[in-house]
């Protein structure tokens, strides 16, 4: 998933949010770049701190912790927590930040993963979810509600919005190319050096990171994908991965073995991967016939199928042979 070509570049590497971040800034100032690339990471650490739920002294953190009381804090949190619900309420639940429970009890990338009692998830499952929590502005102060035993996980959403709060950086800096790693969470500033778009690999859902089974060509736009190869566990040959169905607590049953979404608002992108892969086929049909215009690509986990929306078409092309393309 790494553009193709060679750039003159300024380049780190950092571990943060739980990954590997890469950033890249291509053109001449190198003095500037390189002040500009320990700005950024900078600024990552800085909203890792606000929306993480792995760091006590967090935002997130200290709203799960208190216990149905309101908790002041940053506008760059209530920002995201009010863009979470609105994008919850449009897919209907499907993505939903207040899976934190359910996240934290089965613990799926952590040494502690393991399948959790019925009970248990009965217990940690919210009826309402997303729709208990409240977002308040009282002149410049922000302030978040969220009932008892309801936590929040930001997870499927805050790697776009981090990835949107440095593209804006970048253009007030005037940095014109740019390339935004957030673990897989792709960011392509302005063009690729060579003047064209740049191009980037889907990755194969089933072989091994840095193998695509296809191309897309793009311009200022984010590439997000959301699979549950990424982090799962195995446990009497079955594999429990990382997305949840809000409605079981339970890993969700998806068509699909993949999800990928182009769009300029990364934080869009993100949180709809996460969403069309927990709807599954039929849902995410009907969820794009009414949200038109979206580039999004599918991979079917029972087929070597890959469904590409009208939009998509424009920018995808298959390199895998032995998968076949639908609309
Ligand atoms: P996505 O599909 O984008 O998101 C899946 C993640 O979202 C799940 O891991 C879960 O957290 C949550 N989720 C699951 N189902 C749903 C749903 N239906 N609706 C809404 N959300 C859902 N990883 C670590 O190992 N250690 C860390 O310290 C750590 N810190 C992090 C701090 C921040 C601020 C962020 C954003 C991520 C951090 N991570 C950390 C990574 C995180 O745990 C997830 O693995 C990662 O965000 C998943 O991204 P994804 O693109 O793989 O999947
Ligand atoms: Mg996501
Ligand atoms: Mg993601």
């Amino acid at each position: 998933r790494w553009p193709i070509g060679k750039p003159h570049e300024v380049s780190g590497e950092n571990f943060r949010l739980g990954t590997y971040v890469k950033l890249r800034l291509l053109g001449e100032d190198k003095n500037f770049f390189e002040g500009e690339l320990a700005a950024m990471d900078g600024e990552i650490v800085r909203l890792e701190g606000l929306f993480s739920v792995n760091i006590a002294s967090s935002d997130i953190s200290r709203l799960n912790g208190a216990g149905g009381e309101w908790v002041k804090v940053t506008p760059e949190t209530a920002a995201l927590v009010k863009r979470s619900l609105a994008i919850a309420a449009l897919t209907d639940g499907a993505f939903d930040p207040a899976i934190g429970r359910i996240v934290r009890l089965w613990g799926i990338g952590t040494p502690g993963a393991r399948v959790p009692k019925p009970a248990e998830i009965r217990a940690a499952l919210r009826s309402k979810g997303y729709k208990e929590v409240t977002v308040r502005e009282n002149g410049g102060e922000c302030y978040i509600k969220t009932p008892p035993g309801l936590w929040l996980d930001l997870g499927a959403i805050a790697k776009g919005h981090v990835a949107d709060i440095l593209k804006e950086r970048l253009a007030a800096d005037g940095v014109k190319r740019a390339v935004i790693d957030l673990g897989g969470n792709l960011d392509l500033v302005g063009d690729s050096p060579e003047g064209r778009p740049w191009r980037l690999g889907l990755q194969h859902p089933h072989k091994p990171r840095g193998e695509y089974f296809g191309v897309v060509e793009v311009s200022d736009r984010s590439v997000v994908t959301s699979g549950p190869y990424e982090r799962f566990f195995e446990q009497d040959g079955v594999c429990y991965h990382h997305i949840f169905d809000p409605a079981t607590g339970y890993p969700a049953k998806s068509d699909f073995d993949s999800v990928s979404i182009i769009d300029r608002d990364s934080a869009l992108a993100d949180a709809l991967c996460t969403a069309l892969f927990v709807m599954g086929r039929v849902k995410a049909e009907k969820f794009l016939e009414k949200n038109g215009g979206l580039a999004a690509v599918f991979v079917l986990a029972s087929e070597d199928k890959v469904l590409v929306t009208p939009e998509a078409r424009k920018i995808f092309r298959l390199t895998d042979k032995n998968f076949t393309v639908d609309t």
